[in-house]
C-alpha cells in the first residue's frame, strides 16, 4: 500500500465532467488499496477572472484582500470533487489551506510556505478518506489567508507530499510530461521521460509554467520525485528526479522563453565608482528584483546602463529611475516592455564549448537581434524583441535538433 499525492491543474478541472473524471482517476489508484490525498487547482481562467473583478473596482486592489479572494477558486473545486467522490459512495472530505495546517510568511500574493502541520491530513488517511486540499493557498501567523503565487497549487502539491511523507508525487496537467519547448509554440518538440531537478529549476524560472519554480525547489530539497503526466491519458509522463546515470546526456535540453519582464535603460551615465549602487539600492529597497544588466562603456566618461525588471513593477521602476538619473546627472532614462527573455538549458553545457556561439549564429540567421544575454553554467539566455520570442525558440529548437533522440551540438 501507497500514499500517493495527485495534483490537478485549472484544465483538468475546468468542468463538472473533468472533475468526475477526476475523480475516476483517484477511484483506480484508491480501489488498488493505496491512500490518496488529492490538490486541486481552480477551474481553468476563475483565477484571471477573480483578479480582473477586484481590478474593475480599483487598479491596485489591497493584496490581503486580493488572496482571500483568489482562494475562492480552489476552494469551490476541492468541495465540488469531494462532493462528487461521495456522491460516488466514497468517503471523502475537502480542507482549505488553513485546514491542512499549510502554514505560510506574510507575503501576500507570492507566499513561502514555512511549514505543514500534516496532522489532519494523516488523521482523515488512517480512517480511509480521501484527502482533497485547495491548492495555492496558506494561512500566516495571524490566520490571514494567503496565496502563493501564479501556479502555486503545484508547490501545494510537492511541499504536502514532502510533509507526510508521500511515496510519490503525481502533477496532472493538459499536456502529457515535460517537452524539450512548450509543445504548444513548438510542434516538434519532444517529451522528455527523465529531467533533473536542477535542469528542471532552471526551466521553470525560465518559462516552462508547466511546474511552478517552488515546486521544484522543494521537491529538490525534500527529494520528492515528481510525475507529471496528462489528465486525459494514460501515458507515462515525465520523472522529475535526481540526476542520475540513466539520464540522457543532452548538452542542451530544453528551450523556454517568458515575457513578463521589461527593460530600462539610464542613458548616459557618468562612469564613476558608487554609480551602479545609486542606480540599484532605491530598486532593491521598493522590492523589485533586477534581472539581468548590462553596461555599454561610450566614449567621454559616460556609459548607458540597461537592466530589466519584472514587467508587473516597470511603472514604479521607471519613476524611481528618473529621480536617480537627476540626482546623478545620467541623460534620460526608457522603459521598453516589448521584450521576451529566450533561453537554452542542459547540463551537458558544463563541459561542452561552442554552444553560445550556435545560440547567436542561429538568432543571426534568422535576422533576430540580441538585446541582452546572461549566462550559467548550465543555461544561456537572449532578450530580444517580443515579436520574436516563439520564432526564437522554434529556430533554437532545431538548431540544437531537438526534435530528435541523436543530439548535436
Ligand atoms: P495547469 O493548469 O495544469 O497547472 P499550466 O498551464 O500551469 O497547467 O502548465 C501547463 C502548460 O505549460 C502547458 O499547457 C504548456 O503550454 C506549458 N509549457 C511551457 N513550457 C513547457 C514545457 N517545456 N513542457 C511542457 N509544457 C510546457
Ligand atoms: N489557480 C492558481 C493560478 O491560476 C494556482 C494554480 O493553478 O496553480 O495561478
Ligand atoms: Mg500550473
Amino acid at each position: 500500500m501507497a500514499l500517493i499525492v495527485k495534483k490537478f491543474g485549472g484544465t483538468s478541472v475546468a468542468d463538472l465532467e473533468r472533475i468526475r473524471n477526476v475523480a475516476d482517476k483517484i477511484i483506480n489508484t484508491y480501489q488498488q488499496g493505496d491512500d490518496v490525498v488529492v490538490i486541486l487547482s481552480a477551474m481553468a481562467g476563475v483565477t484571471d477572472s477573480l483578479i480582473s473583478l477586484a481590478r474593475q473596482i480599483t487598479e491596485m486592489p489591497q493584496k490581503r484582500e486580493l488572496d482571500a479572494l483568489m482562494a475562492t477558486g480552489e476552494q469551490t473545486t476541492a468541495a465540488l470533487l469531494a462532493i462528487t467522490l461521495q456522491s460516488m459512495g466514497y468517503q471523502a472530505q475537502s480542507l482549505l489551506g488553513f485546514q491542512a495546517e499549510v502554514h505560510t510568511d506574510h507575503a501576500f500574493g507570492n507566499a513561502r510556505i514555512v511549514d505543514i502541520g500534516a496532522n489532519r491530513i494523516k488523521n482523515l488517511l488512517k480512517d480511509r478518506c480521501i484527502v482533497v486540499v485547495a491548492g495555492f493557498q496558506g494561512c500566516d501567523a495571524e490566520g490571514n489567508i494567503t496565496t502563493l503565487g501564479r501556479g502555486g497549487s503545484d508547490t501545494s502539491a510537492v511541499a504536502i507530499a514532502a510533509a507526510i511523507g508521500a511515496d510519490a508525487c503525481e502533477i496532472y496537467t493538459d499536456v502529457d510530461g515535460v517537452y524539450t519547448a512548450d509543445p504548444n509554440i513548438c510542434k516538434d518538440a519532444r517529451k522528455i521521460s527523465k529531467i533533473s531537478y536542477d535542469e528542471m529549476l532552471e526551466m521553470s524560472s525560465l518559462g516552462a509554467k508547466v511546474l511552478q519554480i517552488r515546486s521544484v525547489e522543494f521537491a529538490k530539497k525534500y527529494n520528492v520525485p515528481v510525475h507529471v503526466r496528462s489528465s486525459f491519458s494514460e501515458e507515462e509522463g515525465t520523472m522529475v528526479i535526481n540526476e542520475d546515470t540513466g539520464m540522457e546526456r543532452l548538452v542542451v535540453s530544453g528551450v523556454t522563453y517568458k515575457k513578463d519582464e521589461a527593460r530600462i535603460t539610464v542613458k548616459k551615465v557618468p562612469d564613476q565608482p558608487g554609480v551602479a549602487a545609486k542606480i540599484f539600492g532605491p530598486i532593491a529597497d521598493a522590492g523589485i528584483n533586477v534581472d539581468m544588466i548590462i553596461q555599454n562603456t561610450r566614449q567621454g566618461g559616460q556609459t548607458d546602463l540597461t537592466f530589466t525588471v519584472p514587467r508587473t513593477d516597470l511603472k514604479q521602476a521607471l519613476e524611481i529611475e528618473k529621480k536617480v538619473a537627476e540626482q546623478i546627472g545620467a541623460e534620460d532614462v526608457l522603459g521598453d516592455d516589448t521584450i521576451a527573455k529566450v533561453s537554452i538549458t542542459g547540463v551537458g553545457m558544463r563541459n561542452h564549448s561552442g554552444v553560445a556561439a550556435k545560440v547567436f549564429s542561429t538568432l543571426a540567421k534568422e535576422n533576430i537581434n540580441i538585446l541582452l544575454i546572461s549566462t550559467s553554467e548550465i543555461r544561456i539566455s537572449c532578450v530580444v524583441s517580443e515579436k520574436y520570442a516563439e520564432l526564437a525558440v522554434r529556430t533554437l529548437h532545431s538548431a540544437f535538433n531537438l526534435g530528435n533522440a541523436n543530439q548535436t551540438t
